[in-house]
């Protein structure tokens, strides 16, 4: 009795050890260093769950939108199992394998018809700073080199290096810190929300087109996340917005990159937002490996890659030391083929029903200006900024992850969850939103 007691209290000051060395030394993701937020400790996780500090809690927010098929999942874990017992990695400069292979001939199968030519980067930032590269030699490829804005629409978010924090939302914070370091790129307005009405579809398209047609000489291509914005505000807008781009590209030239890193992999209920609108340049990340390993990917059509080869160099000017990871790609491949052997369709929409049901009361609560859904994504916007500490403490007290920011609280559950585990979730985001 005693021996266990004294365990116990071993790897309770074994935790204590890990979080102060913690607090000192590691910086999280947009965090002081000097008066870091608290962080709470993960030592397991499984299924739709995350142990942390010593308790089992649903995870609202599946890894930042990664583990779509939950943790430890028997089948992702074998397939990085099995690709550590042949080898983990070797440079891609000069050799290859047959895991990137295999993820590519999967990306370009499953991915609208004329993506065909594949790039794997290491994050979803580098993919982004891809894209643009390629879309920069594209133009001058084919004789444009003057064009070399980008146009994107406001309320975006692509990544934190600096391309990406170029054509992120201007008023988010990154733009006015950074201001003269970043390239100056062009901001359309935010597209109306989905349902708005066609009087504000209407005057939107025409304000882009005008902006488009006033700079189309400096402007290499469009670049937006199609359908949902994740990062920058979680907003749903209508499929109509992306037709328009599409046509404003190709009447003037410009080329089309969808940023499909947060939508990608059935999250908005289309297995590519690029089914309604082809790009021609696609970003895929996050949910790629099921939230294993960091991989992202950049298609694109063979025309592009055509005009690249026409640009000074000839070839894209990019290889990351870990491209095309082995471990990664096996576990990529294994989590898509997971995704289309599941019924991920009618999973994806019950829980966009939960959600709606789930979180329509929520209106009525004070401080809460708006509740919406998109696929298996759940949104409480409060009409002030959250706040993270209340707000996430009242959530894992109720027995959820959730991992609010500015004035939304949301959630990107795995579609592997079960009812039970989403009524638990609902009920941590009302705590939340009571709290915050
Ligand atoms: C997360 C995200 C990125 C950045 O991906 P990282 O892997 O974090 O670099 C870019 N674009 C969108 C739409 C994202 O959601």
């Amino acid at each position: 009795m005693r021996k266990a007691q004294a365990v116990v209290e071993e790897a309770a000051r074994g935790r204590l050890e890990t979080l102060a060395f913690d607090r000192e030394h590691l910086w999280h993701p947009y965090t002081s260093m000097t008066e870091p937020a608290p962080v709470r400790l993960v030592t397991g996780a499984r299924g739709c769950e995350l142990e942390v500090d010593g308790r089992w809690v649903v995870d609202g927010m599946s890894s930042w939108w990664a583990a779509i098929h939950g943790y430890r999942h028997p089948v992702l874990d074998a397939a990085v199992r099995d690709q550590v017992e042949r080898f983990s990695h070797v440079m891609f400069g000069g050799l290859t394998h047959e895991p990137a292979v295999t993820l590519g001939r999967r990306l370009v199968d499953v991915t609208p018809t004329g993506l065909e030519r594949v790039f794997l980067a290491d994050s979803g930032s580098v993919s982004v700073e891809v894209a643009v590269k390629m879309a920069l030699q594209y133009q001058r490829g084919i004789g444009r080199p003057e064009r070399r804005k980008l146009l994107t629409v406001r309320g975006g978010y692509h990544g934190d290096t600096f391309h990406p924090m170029s054509v992120t939302d201007p008023d988010g914070g990154m733009h006015t810190m950074w201001s003269g370091l970043l390239p100056e790129q062009v901001f359309a307005q935010v597209p109306p929300r989905a349902g708005a009405g066609t009087g504000h579809l209407e005057s939107w398209m025409l304000a882009l087109e005008r902006q488009v047609v006033r700079r189309r000489d400096e402007l290499a291509a469009i670049i937006v996340e199609p359908l949902l914005q994740g990062a920058g505000g979680m907003r749903h807008y209508d499929s109509e917005c992306l037709r328009v781009m599409r046509d404003l590209a190709d009447e003037h030239g410009l080329l089309l990159i969808f940023d499909e890193i947060a939508t990608g992999f059935g999250r908005t209920g289309h297995l590519f937002v690029s089914e309604l609108v082809t790009p021609d340049i696609l970003c895929l990340g996050k949910a790629l490996t099921g939230g294993y390993l960091s991989l992202a990917a950049v298609l694109t059509k063979d025309a592009v890659a055509r005009g690249i080869s026409g640009s000074e160099s000839g070839v894209v000017m990019h290889g990351p030391t870990f491209m095309g990871n082995p471990m990664a790609c096996a576990v990529a491949t294994a989590s898509i083929d997971l995704l289309l052997a599941s019924d991920w369709p009618s999973r994806v929409a019950s829980i966009n029903e939960r959600l709606a049901t789930g979180l329509e009361p929520l209106q009525e609560l004070p401080g809460v200006k708006d509740v919406r859904t998109v696929g298996a994504v759940g949104v409480v916007q409060l009409d002030h900024p959250v706040d993270v500490v209340a707000a996430t403490d009242a959530a894992v007290a109720a027995g959820v992850w959730l991992r609010p920011f500015r004035d939304l609280i949301y959630t990107m559950p795995p579609y592997v969850i079960a009812d039970e585990e989403l009524d638990r979730l609902l009920h941590g985001i009302t705590e939340a939103v009571k709290a915050g």
